[in-house]
This record gives structure tokens, sequence and C-alpha cells, in this order.
């Protein structure tokens, strides 16, 4: 499970990330509200902890930004306001739970675990096979079908395929793509996922030329939909 932790203060910061990381999370440090919402854009995240009171742009408004695009990831915010209007404004711009400072670690730690369990999606790590339009994939075997028939994806497609299902609707970026499929050690060239969705469209694309469901998003990645319609 990742989080992104946007806290500007170094103390707290430093002592959230380490007890974070001793319950197994990765934990993604920024510093202040544009690097929050650039590592946002760039990296896929389960939880985002965010301070209110932050350099630049608030953690109001750096959750806004995120909810434009994501209404999903749980956000936590911390701030040392403990006023009801706050916590209202707060809550109606889209965050789950609130934590006024100074907190126990412990609460903290309790609210992250509540949390990632209520919005894990159950049927998401069980997803073994999957079916759209007239194709369908079983992501145990790597057996497909498709424009090609009965047809057996490579590994790699068969992880590329589930990556971008399970966030379907999304755009997954290219670093998430090749940090979920590749790993940090190999990194192809960005032409080679490019390859994989030119595969995707030959397997499953009614019209290969004019994608319905494999769809690239300039500049940024690519995104699954299910139905355009
Ligand atoms: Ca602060």
């Amino acid at each position: 499970m990742r989080i992104l932790l946007v806290e500007d203060e170094e103390n707290i910061r430093e002592v959230v990330r380490i007890n974070l990381e001793m319950e197994d999370y990765e934990v993604i440090a920024a510093e202040d509200g544009r690097k929050a919402i650039k590592f946002f854009r760039e990296q896929h995240f389960d939880l985002i902890i965010l301070d209110v009171m932050l350099p630049e742009l608030d953690g109001f408004q750096v959750c806004e930004q995120i909810r434009l695009s994501n209404l999903e990831v749980p956000i936590i915010f911390l701030t040392a306001k403990d006023t009801s209007a706050d916590r209202i404004a707060g809550l109606r711009r889209g965050a789950d739970d609130y934590l006024t400072k100074p907190f126990h670690l412990e609460e903290l730690l309790l609210r992250v675990r509540n949390l990632l369990k209520r919005t894990t999606k159950p049927n998401e790590e069980s997803l073994t096979s999957y079916s759209f339009g007239n194709n369908k994939v079983d992501f145990k075997t790597y057996q497909a079908e498709g424009n090609p028939g009965s047809f057996t994806l490579t590994k790699k497609e068969a992880m590329l395929l589930k990556l971008l299902i399970d966030r379907k609707n999304e755009v997954v970026s290219r670093q998430q793509i090749l940090q979920s499929v590749w790993g940090y050690d190999v990194y192809p060239s960005t032409r080679t996922i490019d390859n994989f969705i030119l595969s995707f469209r030959k397997y499953f694309e009614e019209d290969p030329k004019v994608p319905q469901h494999f769809l690239s998003v300039r500049g940024v990645g690519y995104k699954f939909v299910e139905d355009r319609g």
C-alpha cells in the first residue's frame, strides 16, 4: 500500500513516515502542496495524509485538485485548527477523515488502517477474469478471447492489462505502468508500452484504428474504458 504524506513540518513528517514504514506502508513524502499534486499525477497512491496549513497551496486546495481527477483515493486531513467550521469545510472538500494536531500516532495508524480496509474493493485482489465487449481475459492462465480467437497473452501483457482494468476509467501514467509491470530495475522505452497498447487494440478492439477501450492520453499515459457510451 502506497501512502502520499504531505506535511511541511519536518519533525512531524519524519515521525509519521517512520511509523508508517514500520507498518509496512510505502511512503512518499511531499513538503508542499505543489509537490504533492505533482507526485499524485505521476504515481499511484492508496491513501493520502494531507496537512492543511502548507506553503504555496494549502491542503484544501490540494484536496480539490486531487478530487477533480480522483474521487476514490481516501484522504485524511491533519490540522492544527480545531473549529467545527474547519472540519465541515474540510469534509465538504472531499476528505474522508480529519485529525487535529497534536494527535496520537496510534490514532493516525488506526485511521489509516480503517480507511484502507473500507476503500479496498474486495474483488480487486481477486480479479481473476474479466469480460468486455466480445472479449474475455483470464489473468490466472493468461488465456484470452478476442479478435485472434482464443490465444495466450504473455505474462507482461497480462500484468499490464490487469493494471489498466483494475484502474478502469482512470488515466494510468507511464511511470505507474513501469513501476507496476516492470519494477524498478528494468526500464523499457516508452515505445515498448506503446507497442503493448497497439497489441491490445489488435487483440480486442473492433476497429484497432478507432480504439474504444484502450485510449492514449497524450503526454500522460493510458486509460482503459469498458464502454464509451
Ligand atoms: Ca503545516
